[in-house]
């Protein structure tokens, strides 16, 4: 199996190559094709499985495919409950999306707001955010969600147990109802599983 059969650009997949990764992990190999096809996902995905990849590749090139971003806005948001996290997503994401003409972005709290809030004023096309953070932004009006058009939730079931809840309840109230939405969690527990069923249409399940 190969990136490329996957349906992944060519330009992506050099990228790959150049980075070692010789094939997909299985995590990839279900989540790329329906990522492209622009379906909802819902994965049981721990850290190690290659599941960054697995949601960042597809969301890069759909990004890459069509549309712009507005000023102070987001057209794919992917949330994380830590700070480290957050950085190494995005430390993932610049990587895998290099040469491709798209404007990037992280914003965690702990650091000063205003140099997130420069940064998003000529907008951004990937924003991976903690929800505290990303609410503040929205507040500061210097981020408005209207036009998030994918959203992911990593590591789902650490941002209900670091006691997101209401956050992200916050943040989801202010999306667009018409977007895509892809859900990662090492575990399945019951609030996940409701999380999943409020969020999720007709997803693809993954369970790897
Ligand atoms: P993750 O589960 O997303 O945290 O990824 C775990 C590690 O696997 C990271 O260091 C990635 O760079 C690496 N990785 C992800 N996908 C592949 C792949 N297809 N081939 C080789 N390494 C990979």
């Amino acid at each position: 199996m190969s990136f490329s059969s996957l349906g992944l650009i060519d330009q992506i997949a050099g990228t790959l190559a150049t980075l070692g990764y010789n094939a997909p992990t299985p995590v990839q190999t279900e989540a790329i094709p329906a990522v492209l096809a622009g379906r909802d996902v819902m994965a049981a995905a721990q850290t190690g499985t290659g599941k960054t990849a697995g949601f960042a590749l597809p969301l890069l090139q759909r990004l890459a495919m069509k549309g712009q971003a507005a000023p102070n806005s987001a057209r794919a948001l992917v949330l994380v409950p830590t700070r480290e996290l957050a950085e190494q997503v995005h430390e993932s994401v610049k990587a895998y999306g290099a040469g491709l003409p798209l404007r990037t972005m992280v914003a965690y709290g702990g650091v000063s707001i205003n140099p997130q809030m420069m940064n998003l004023r000529k907008g951004v096309d990937l924003l991976v955010a903690t929800p505290g953070r990303l609410l503040d932004l929205v507040r500061q009006n210097a981020l408005k969600l209207n036009g998030v058009t994918m959203l992911v939730l990593d590591e789902a079931d650490r941002m209900l147990d670091l006691g997101f809840s209401r956050e992200l309840d916050q943040i989801l109230e202010a999306l667009p109802k018409k977007r895509q939405t892809l859900l990662f969690s090492a575990t399945f527990s019951d609030p996940i599983r409701a999380l999943a069923n409020r969020l999720l249409r007709d997803p693809v399940r993954i369970e790897t």
